[in-house]
């Protein structure tokens, strides 16, 4: 059964394949990106020595350093060696270096444009919450004890890719941005969602502002239609996007998967990103229906403490284990990536930022000593 192209070989789908070979691309950018990307790589080599595989390495610019070497922030040449890649595993990029407003191009303008580049319409975004790290939320452990929610936002249409203008001056001046939505790109996005409802808790959650907007009100009905024709044996329901706003807060344990619009999901993914207390513990993935997936930390460059060695790299290694699943089918190896990062928290081990007080050690010990659980 191919419902989306290349996304029915994703293990979303049952499906088993066992690449021994693969060629990843990393992109470290700037920032801490080199250093945190350079521990999930040696995770991503201990994983195929341990199991077999054979992954080729090749590095590629992105951002700001790109910008200071080529004067483009994605230059063709990673262009194409990402096209050609099976994977992308990305740092990240930015910096108050390349922030003059007046500059001709900025470090993100390449990171849109890679995403563009390869048609990564679905942004998947785990918000899973370590046991041993339920203290460090903002909420009451009781509410956010056992949450586990799998975003999907949908990455290349809606409201940010709409038409826009400005008309009129001074008290007259007006300015416009439309939202459009075609039934393929929502088709193909709530497909992708209640796959992935498959393999989880068979729960999803579509959220929209049907009440008022017309593309969500296409949005509801095409959605509700591939629920029905496609995925009758998935439980499926609906919320206003206000409403979620405040569900995540209050119940964010009902939650298995949800599927969203563009702007939606960068205002909800940013919200839920809280409810497990630390930026430094959250990976992403970003995928197309055809080519490569592009896997990363959702945090940015962290440039107030690059060159440090004590950013906190395991929302890159859990980045890993997301390539490992969805664009290598290994799934035995991604679980192996996950049981070793909660072993090493199981094991009192933290950087600075999930501390809270007690004693910390840098980027490339947790980067070791995630390697060592995985020699276990
Ligand atoms: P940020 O996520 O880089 O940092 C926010 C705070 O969290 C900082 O105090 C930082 O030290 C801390 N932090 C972030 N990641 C951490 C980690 N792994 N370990 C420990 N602490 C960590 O956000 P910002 O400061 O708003 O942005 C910095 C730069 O990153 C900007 O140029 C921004 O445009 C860029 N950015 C890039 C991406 C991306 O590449 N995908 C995403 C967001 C921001």
């Amino acid at each position: 059964m191919s419902y989306i192209g290349r996304l029915d070989s994703y293990s979303l789908l049952d499906e088993v394949r066992n690449p021994l070979k693969a060629n990843i691309v990393l992109l470290p950018g700037d920032g801490i990106g080199p250093e945190i990307t350079k521990q999930a790589a040696l995770v991503l080599e201990k994983i195929a020595k341990k199991f077999g595989h054979d992954f080729e390495f090749s590095s590629h610019l992105i951002g700001g350093i790109a910008i200071d070497t080529t004067g483009d922030p994605l230059p063709q040449e990673t262009i194409d060696a990402c096209i050609a890649a099976d994977a992308i595993l990305l740092g990240a990029v930015g910096g108050p270096k390349w922030d003059d407003p007046s500059a001709k191009t900025r470090p993100e303008a390449g990171l849109l444009k890679i995403r563009k580049e390869l048609g990564l319409f679905a942004n998947l975004r785990p918000i899973r919450l370590f046991d041993e790290l339920v203290d460090a939320s903002p909420l009451k452990r009781e509410i956010i004890e056992g949450t586990d929610i799998l975003f999907l936002r949908e990455l290349t249409g809606g409201i940010y890719f709409g038409e826009s203008g400005r008309s009129g001056e001074g008290d007259q001046e007006s300015a416009f941005q439309s939202m459009v939505y075609s039934v393929p790109e929502v088709e193909r996005i709530v497909r992708l969602a209640a796959i992935a409802a498959r393999g989880r808790k068979n729960r999803l959650t579509s959220v929209d502002k049907a009440n008022v907007l017309e593309p969500s009100r296409l949005w509801r009905q095409v959605a509700a239609r591939v629920m029905a024709e496609e995925f009758p044996d998935v439980q499926y329901d609906v919320v206003l996007v206000d409403s979620m706003a405040m569900h995540l807060i209050n119940r964010p344990k009902d939650f298995d998967v949800v599927v969203t619009s563009n702007m939606f999901g960068d205002i909800l993914t940013d919200e839920a990103s809280m409810l497990p207390g630390s930026l430094g513990m959250l990976p992403s993935a970003s995928l197309g229906s055809d080519g490569p997936g592009l896997y990363e930390p959702i945090h940015g460059s962290a440039p107030d403490i690059a060159g440090k060695n004590i950013a906190n790299p395991l929302a890159t290694i859990l980045a890993v284990a997301m390539l490992l699943r969805h664009s290598l089918n290994l799934d035995t190896e991604a679980e192996s990536v996950e049981s070793a990062v909660s072993q090493v928290l199981k094991d009192g081990l933290r950087t600075a930022d999930i501390a809270r007080g007690s004693q910390a050690i840098g980027t490339s010990e947790m980067g070791a000593a995630v390697i060592e659980r995985l020699n276990r």
